[in-house]
């Protein structure tokens, strides 16, 4: 649905050279920034420039290392080497190799693939060359662990912290990323459930790098997700509006406009995030219909039960699931839904959002409901359901509000002040409480 968004440019150096005598006199291209994300079986290099990149690569051996070589550029950056020390890199070295061209040479732990490619300015992203540097033993060996993983015995959730590293997915007025927050509910929500006997949880993503949506899907595939929980926060201009929604695939359109500009924005994560062309062309990879419409039935479902149990912690925006077509939520057989927790534009829930004692609360009420509808569908395919109750330890206590119960007994019974369950739960004055409501505690 996203057009290309990578060019590679194809002009001859001479070529260039006149161009540049033309138009650009005296201006080479200014290297801006150099960067890079580690993942466990990739590292993916990002070189900012302010004008669209050109450059030549070599692949040398003994030691295994890599050349690019940026033409018509100055490095405005630090020149010190970027001792990196993942699995894939040892070190980025740049210098100006000569006086129109910058070498960078990457020090490689192993031979790696290298993927090169140049992505176009988009919206607040400068012109970028992505060096993507694949170990493919390792990527090999993160794929048999996750087949390993695969289960008979216990039911298996696959949660999605959105975005990661060049695309850090929403900001929030005081500056809190998307990918951060939503990286660390997805650890706490993990820990949860594997808390719970007969259930794993485990990430698509554990660290700040990127992956693109395909790729979130196939791992959620190799480790037989019985269920697929994409974690995100909204973003609205109008920093009133706060709230968690819940949505899911739809084959046939959205389900209104705001839902399906909400799918365009995540879907534009491999935009943000630089996946190139070669990689992101078939977008719409596994649509088989007839699988695909019990398993949107069943998502709804476990859409539907997730809305109802947020709604005892976090203001809701949407009481039943939304749908349009979300590209991360496209396994045909895994029911997957996907949580916008609350609007990190909106400062109470980025205050919220950001907040350790909230995050457990939240995680502990999504892995909650979650082993809950894992329940349900081991009963309607026939097969025993665990043992879903949640046992409250550590932080991220709730407390279940009784008939006539103040707030002040409630402060008193946990050993804390009114004051503090005013802030945490957001609470308009000290009587907002209904019986039934879950307070976080501190
Ligand atoms: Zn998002």
């Amino acid at each position: 649905m996203y057009k290309a968004c990578s060019v590679i440019r194809t002009i001859s150096v001479g070529g260039l050279l006149i161009v540049a005598n033309v138009s650009f006199a005296h201006e080479f291209l200014r290297i801006t920034d150099i960067r890079y994300w580690s993942a466990p079986d990739h590292t993916r290099i990002v070189v900012d420039g302010n004008q669209p990149i050109t450059y030549k690569t070599m692949v040398l051996k003994d030691p295994h290392r890599i050349v690019v070589d940026i033409e018509n550029a100055t490095a405005a950056v630090n020149r010190d080497p970027r001792e990196v020390g993942d699995s894939v890199i040892h070190r980025i070295r740049i210098s100006q190799f000569n006086q129109k061209t910058v070498r960078l040479v990457i020090d490689l732990v192993k031979e790696s693939q290298a993927h090169v490619f140049t992505l176009n300015k988009h919206l607040d992203k400068p012109y970028r060359l992505v060096i993507d540097l694949d170990r493919n033993d390792l990527v090999e060996k993160e794929k048999k662990e996750r087949l390993n993983q695969r289960s008979k015995e216990k039911r298996i959730i696959v949660l999605d912290p959105g975005h990661g590293g060049e695309d850090v997915g929403a900001i929030g007025f005081r500056g809190t990323y998307e990918k951060t927050v939503v990286l660390a509910l997805a650890k706490k929500v993990k820990e949860y459930i594997d808390q719970q006997k007969g259930y794993r949880a485990f990430l698509t993503r554990e660290g700040d790098y990127f992956i693109p949506l395909r790729k979130r899907v196939e791992i959620a595939r190799e480790y037989g997700a019985d269920i697929f929980v994409s974690l995100h926060t909204d973003a609205n201009f109008n920093k009133e509006i706060r709230g968690a929604s819940v949505y899911c695939l739809s084959l046939k359109g959205s389900s209104d406009e705001a839902a399906k500009l909400l799918a365009e924005r995540e879907n534009a994560s491999d935009l943000f995030g630089g996946v190139s062309y070669a990689s992101n062309k078939d977008l719409n990879f596994i649509l088989i219909d007839l699988v695909q419409t019990q398993t949107i039935n069943d998502s709804l479902k476990f859409g539907g039960m997730v809305l109802n149990t947020l709604e005892g912690i976090q203001s809701v925006k949407f009481k039943q699931p939304k749908q349009a077509g979300f590209a991360v939520l496209r396994a045909p057989e895994i029911p997957s839904i996907l949580i916008e927790t609350g609007f990190i534009t909106n400062p109470t829930d980025e205050r919220l959002l950001s907040n350790e004692s909230f995050q457990h609360t939240l995680a502990r009420a999504i892995a909650s409901v979650s082993c809950q509808y894992l329940d349900v569908l081991a009963r309607r395919n026939g097969t025993t359901a665990q043992s879903t109750e949640m046992v409250p330890r550590g932080k991220g206590n709730v407390h279940l509000v009784k008939p006539h119960e103040t707030l002040w007994q409630i402060a008193r019974k946990y050993n804390t002040t009114v004051d503090e369950l005013i802030e945490l739960n957001n609470l308009a004055r000290p009587d907002d409480i209904k019986t039934g409501r879950h307070l976080t505690l501190p």
